[in-house]
């Protein structure tokens, strides 16, 4: 991944794809002083760019530091990356760090560093798994208590039991894990919000202790836009026995349908299909009339 064409927005400037590297004693890689974003860009819009760089600062501050890139600067860079990469439909990893000036734990006067690669990104799960639903193990982690890691912050330490958990799944042959929260509630995926299907209703869990992801937000508004309900509430994992489907909501994921959670099963029904159509129409930029006309 690291021999490319193409180039990376690196604090400033844009550097030759296999340039764009940072010092083996950079803070953030020693202790996880790190802020990122995962956003797409469909038909060369960047699907809410502004609320992804809004994140990213907040994330930054959460975690202490302030990025020294302006909101507007951090969107034009990305707007100007796609262009000078010539990208259509893409994923934009932006990330933020603190630098290799002191090594220890703390590292106050730390230089903040940001950087942004972009490149072309199919569906997140294979496109013939999504539709017949993927198979969620039930992860061995659990999410933190908001007492225990700043949830509400997208920083890579928060990852850690993410990957561990996602790839504890793989070995067995499921696509991703269902995280419980240290409560024992249903909580998310490892990079994607849960949401549940019942009697026509929808039940999510509320995000007290994890990512309120963006598209989350998103695929609510989408819902009650149908007249469809939306319920946030703590959900308990012997609950996903009376749910008839379930789905998957995130940046990279879209809206993918789940079959299948430890011992618990679920069709891909209309409310799921609708849903993904839905989220597929309004990320997409509708076309001018004279490109409809053209067909
Ligand atoms: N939870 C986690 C742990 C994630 O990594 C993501 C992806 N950023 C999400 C939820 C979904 O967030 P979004 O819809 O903003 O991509």
């Amino acid at each position: 991944f690291d021999q490319r064409d193409g180039e990376i927005w690196f604090d400033g400037a844009f550097v030759p794809w296999a340039d764009a590297k940072l010092h083996v004693l950079s803070h953030g890689l020693h202790y996880a002083s790190s802020v990122f974003e995962g956003e797409r860009a469909y038909g060369g819009r960047i699907f809410k760019s502004g609320e992804h760089t809004a994140r990213l600062h907040a994330s930054a501050n959460v975690l202490g530091f302030d990025i020294p890139w302006s909101q507007a600067a951090i969107n034009a860079a990305k707007e100007e990356l796609l262009t000078r990469m010539n990208l259509v439909d893409a994923y934009l990893r932006p990330i933020a760090w603190r630098g290799s000036e002191m090594m220890g734990v703390s590292a106050q006067d730390n230089t903040i560093h940001l950087a942004i690669a972009a490149w072309e990104w199919p569906s997140y799960f294979k496109p013939e798994e999504r539709l017949k639903g993927i198979r969620l193990d039930m992860a061995t982690y659990r999410r933190p208590d908001p007492r225990t890691a700043p949830f509400k912050s997208k920083a890579a330490g928060l990852y850690m039991i993410c990957t561990l958990s996602k790839h504890e799944a793989e070995r067995k042959g499921y696509a991703d894990a269902m995280m419980l929260d240290w409560r024992g509630q249903v909580a998310e995926a490892t990079g994607a919000n849960v949401f549940f299907i019942k009697d026509g209703q929808i039940h999510t869990p509320t995000p007290d202790c994890f990512l309120d992801g963006i598209t989350r937000r998103t695929v609510i508004g989408l819902a009650k836009a149908r007249g469809i309900d939306v319920i946030e509430r703590v959900i308990m994992p012997e609950e996903m026995a009376e749910f008839e489907q379930c789905f998957l909501t995130g940046t990279a994921a879209e809206v993918t349908p789940v079959s299948e959670i430890g011992p618990y099963s679920f069709e891909v029904g209309d409310i799921t299909k609708s849903l993904m159509e839905d989220y597929d129409a309004a990320v997409r930029p509708k076309p001018a009339k004279a490109e409809v006309a053209a067909g």
